[in-house]
């Protein structure tokens, strides 16, 4: 299934994406999800009645469909740093042991096709296409075999980071949190219709020139080891996100460095799940 949060009737809606349209997701016992973190949050009962919304006719044509982020405020946003196995060599570095984890609030995040705002705070605005995991199903402690069943798809984030902020200190924090600039979306692809996560390959375009390609088998921590490794510590919760980390080619690590400027447009694309497109107004 391809789920999404729609806009409709002045609020939002968890619905299922067809060829033809947006199917509204309806309750069991009556009335909508607010948006698919809602829909996740009502474990089976949730699934069970996207899959009967996917059989019935669009609430919602293609053209009619306003999509925003499909989870509108996730309890945890988990990124990882330094996580496809080429560009850590081309850095001439070791592949790491452990994951490098940090993470974003919820508030940073922003809608597939939203204006990214960037105040004069920073001159170093860069992107970063990546597959985000999103976790259908709670759990601790989840081994690498049972993780997958803990997924309730995959979706495009980009991990829009202030590079100047983001290297001041050792800790990445202020760099990766800034406010609503952090897209997500549009679509939830379920783990059936994306088969092997492995053979998904990432794009990434600034104003229609390629800068990001790889595929996810590249990572060094896939999908199962980052479950395994981040619910060792802490319980994942419906709706949480993974940001997986991305590619080379950011525009830190061209040469001469290439920072996003006023008006800048950035789509990823990954395979099998869509494109995130957005625009970026930048003070000077
Ligand atoms: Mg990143």
């Amino acid at each position: 299934m391809r789920l999404a949060t729609v806009a409709i009737d002045g609020t939002t809606a968890a619905a299922v994406i067809t060829d033809g349209g947006a199917s509204i997701v309806a309750r069991a016992g009556g009335g909508r999800y607010l948006d698919i973190g809602e829909m996740l949050s009502d474990g089976q009962e949730g699934i069970d009645a996207a899959s009967r919304s996917a059989s019935e006719e669009p609430d919602l044509t293609v053209d009619e469909c306003h999509f925003v982020r499909p989870i509108l405020s996730p309890g945890a946003v988990f990124c990882v740093g330094l996580n496809y196995a080429s560009h850590i060599r081309e850095m001439g570095r070791e592949l790491p042991e452990a994951p490098t984890l940090f993470s974003k609030l919820p508030r940073s995040l922003t809608d597939p096709g939203a204006v990214i705002h960037v105040p004069a705070i920073s001159e170093s605005i860069d992107y970063e296409g990546e597959l985000c995991i999103v976790i259908g199903r709670s759990g601790r402690n989840i081994s690498r075999e049972a993780a997958l069943d803990h997924v309730a798809g995959v979706t495009v984030i980009n991990d829009v980071t202030l590079r100047d902020l983001q290297k001041r200190t050792l800790q990445w924090f202020a760099g990766k949190t800034l406010e609503s600039a952090t897209p997500v979306g549009p679509i939830i692809v379920t783990l059936d219709e994306v088969g092997e996560i492995g053979s998904l390959e990432l794009v990434v375009l600034v104003n229609g020139e390629e800068r990001q390609r790889a595929e996810l088998s590249d990572l060094v921590f896939d999908a199962p080891a980052l479950i395994a490794d981040i619910s060792r510590v802490v319980t994942l919760q419906p709706g949480d996100l993974i940001a997986t980390g991305t590619p080379g080619g950011v525009g830190d690590a061209m040469d001469p460095k290439q920072y996003l400027r006023d008006g800048d447009v950035v789509e990823v694309t990954i395979s099998k799940v869509g494109t995130l497109r957005n625009t970026f107004k930048v003070d000077s």
